[in-house]
C-alpha cells in the first residue's frame, strides 16, 4: 500500500486549468467525474484536500507558468491534501515531471488505462500514471451561456513546429452520436453557443474513415435549435480543409457563424513549406475575399509564428504585405519557441530575439489600426448580442458573431434589462479597444451588420 492511499480518502476539491479551451473541457470532465464519485469543490486551494492543476506544455512561456503555479498551489494548500498535477506537461515530461516537483502528488497523463477518480483521489506516489481518454466523460452543466464542445484529441499533421501530436498522439475523432449528445445535454443545461474544438477540427472523422464528417456532424448540431441552440462556432481551422461541403455549411446553416478562426501560421510559401505547412499569402487572400464576397459581415481570426528558423526580412514583408491585404478582424502573434523532439528545433537559420522582438512590434503595427478601424466601422450598425453576464454596474455584456468567448472583444450594452442567455439586438454606438458599446432596441433605419 502507498504512502497516498494510507491518508484519508479527500471530501473536497480544486481544479486550477491553465491553457486553451481544450484544457477547460478537460476540467470540466475532471470534475464532473470527482462529482459523481461524491467530492465536491471547494471555494479556494487552500479550503481542498486534492489540488488538481490542469497544466499546459505549448510553448516555454505556458510551461514556466504551469511549473509556477504548481509550485504556488503546493505552497496554498493545506497540511496534508494533495496536489496531483495532469494535462500536457504530465503528459508530455510524465517522469521527468514526476522526478523533479517532489511536491506533487502524482503526474498523471490522461492517457491508458484506470479509473479517473481512482487515480486523481487515491495516486501512486510521485510516479507518472494514465487515466483512460477524458472524452466522453460527463461533464457538469455550462456555468455560461456558451461552451467548448471537444470533437477530437490528439493530431495526425506533422507541422515542423509543433509537439502537439508527440504528447497528445494521433487524431482520434469522437463518434458523431456521442458528440451529438453531449451538445444536447449541454443546450438543455442553457448554454445557447457552442465552440467546437480540436486540435485539427476541419480533419474531423478522417482517422474513423470519414474525411469530410465535421459537415454532416454540423448539420445534425444546427437541428438542436428548437431545443435552444443560437449559435456554433469553430475554432482552428486548418486552411486548405475550409472549402466544399464543410464551408457551404459554415455560410449556409441558420446556428454556425461566419466566424473563420484560420491557422495560417505565416505567409510566406517558402517558409510555411519549412513548417511542413499548406499554403500561401495569396491561397488565403483568395479564401478570404471568397467567403466576404459571399458573406459580406464574416469575421477573420488567424495566428502567425514570428522569427521561426530561416524567417528572412522578405518572408517578414511578405506576411506584413498579407495582413495589410486581408485586413483580419483579429490577428495573435508569436514568438517562435523550439519545442524539444521537434524538427524545427534542429533547424538552421534561428533569428536572433532582437530581430524576433522588432517584427512582432512592426506586425502590430500593421495589424492595430486594421482591428481598430474594423471596429470603429461597426459602429451605426445593428447587431444581435448574445448576453453572457451581468456586470456589477447592470450592464449586460455579451458577444456577436465576430467575438469568440475568451479570446476576442466583447459588446456592452449600454442598458438592460438583458439576462445571460438572451440575444438582444442592438446598435453599436461605440468601440473602445477591442469593444464595443450598443444600445439595445435598435433605432428605424439602424444599417445591417454586413449590408452595404
Ligand atoms: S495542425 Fe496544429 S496541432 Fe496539428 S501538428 Fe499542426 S500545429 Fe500541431
Amino acid at each position: 500500500m502507498t504512502t497516498a492511499s494510507r491518508r484519508a480518502r479527500p471530501a473536497r476539491f480544486f481544479v486550477e486549468t491553465l491553457g486553451c479551451p481544450k484544457n477547460v473541457v478537460d476540467s470540466e470532465k475532471v470534475v464532473a467525474s470527482l462529482e459523481a464519485d461524491g467530492l465536491s469543490p471547494a471555494a479556494s486551494p487552500g479550503e481542498a484536500d486534492l489540488v488538481v492543476v490542469n497544466t499546459c506544455a505549448f510553448v516555454e512561456a505556458a510551461r514556466v507558468e504551469s511549473v509556477e503555479t504548481v509550485l504556488a498551489l503546493a505552497a496554498a494548500r493545506r497540511p496534508g491534501a494533495r496536489l496531483v498535477v495532469t494535462g500536457c506537461l504530465a503528459e508530455r515530461y510524465g517522469s521527468e515531471l514526476a522526478e523533479a516537483l517532489p511536491e506533487a502528488d502524482a503526474v498523471v497523463g490522461f492517457e491508458g488505462e484506470g479509473s479517473l477518480s481512482e487515480v486523481l483521489v487515491d495516486p501512486p506516489r510521485r510516479k507518472p500514471v494514465g487515466v483512460r481518454d477524458l472524452l466522453e466523460l460527463p461533464r457538469p452543466a455550462p456555468t455560461a451561456p456558451w461552451a467548448y464542445l471537444k470533437v477530437a484529441e490528439g493530431c495526425d499533421r506533422a507541422c515542423a513546429f509543433c509537439a502537439i501530436p508527440s504528447f497528445r498522439g494521433p487524431q482520434r475523432s469522437r463518434p458523431a452520436e456521442a458528440v451529438v449528445s453531449e451538445a444536447r445535454a449541454l443546450v438543455e443545461g442553457g448554454a445557447a453557443e457552442l465552440v467546437l474544438v480540436a486540435q485539427d477540427l476541419a480533419s474531423y472523422g478522417r482517422d474513423a474513415g470519414e474525411p469530410g464528417a465535421l459537415a454532416p456532424l454540423l448539420h445534425r448540431l444546427d437541428a438542436l435549435r428548437p431545443d435552444g441552440l443560437v449559435r456554433i462556432r469553430l475554432l482552428y481551422l486548418y486552411p486548405s480543409e475550409v472549402r466544399g461541403p464543410l464551408l457551404a455549411s459554415m455560410l449556409d446553416l441558420p446556428s454556425v457563424v461566419p466566424y473563420l478562426d484560420l491557422s495560417l501560421q505565416h505567409a510566406a510559401p517558402a517558409l510555411l513549406r519549412r513548417m511542413r505547412r499548406w499554403g500561401s499569402g495569396d491561397r488565403f487572400l483568395e479564401l478570404v475575399e471568397g467567403i466576404r464576397a459571399e458573406v459580406p459581415g464574416a469575421a477573420f481570426r488567424s495566428s502567425f509564428i514570428v522569427g521561426f528558423p530561416g524567417e528572412t526580412e522578405d518572408h517578414h514583408e511578405e506576411l506584413l504585405g498579407f495582413l495589410r491585404a486581408a485586413e483580419l478582424d483579429w490577428a495573435g502573434f508569436f514568438a517562435f519557441s523550439p519545442e524539444d523532439g521537434t524538427p524545427a528545433a534542429d533547424l538552421d537559420g534561428a533569428v536572433p530575439a532582437d530581430v524576433v522582438g522588432e517584427r512582432l512590434r512592426e506586425l502590430g503595427e500593421v495589424q492595430d489600426p486594421v482591428t481598430a478601424s474594423l471596429r470603429d466601422a461597426l459602429v451605426g450598425a445593428e447587431v444581435e448580442v448574445l448576453v453572457d453576464r451581468v456586470d456589477d454596474d447592470g450592464a449586460p455584456v455579451g458577444r456577436t458573431h465576430r467575438e469568440a468567448p475568451e479570446i476576442d472583444g466583447v459588446v456592452r450594452l449600454a442598458r438592460g434589462p438583458a439576462r445571460p442567455g438572451d440575444l438582444v439586438r442592438a446598435r453599436v454606438v461605440g468601440a473602445v479597444g477591442p469593444d464595443l458599446v450598443a444600445e439595445p432596441a435598435p433605432v428605424a433605419g439602424a444599417r445591417r451588420e454586413g449590408a452595404a
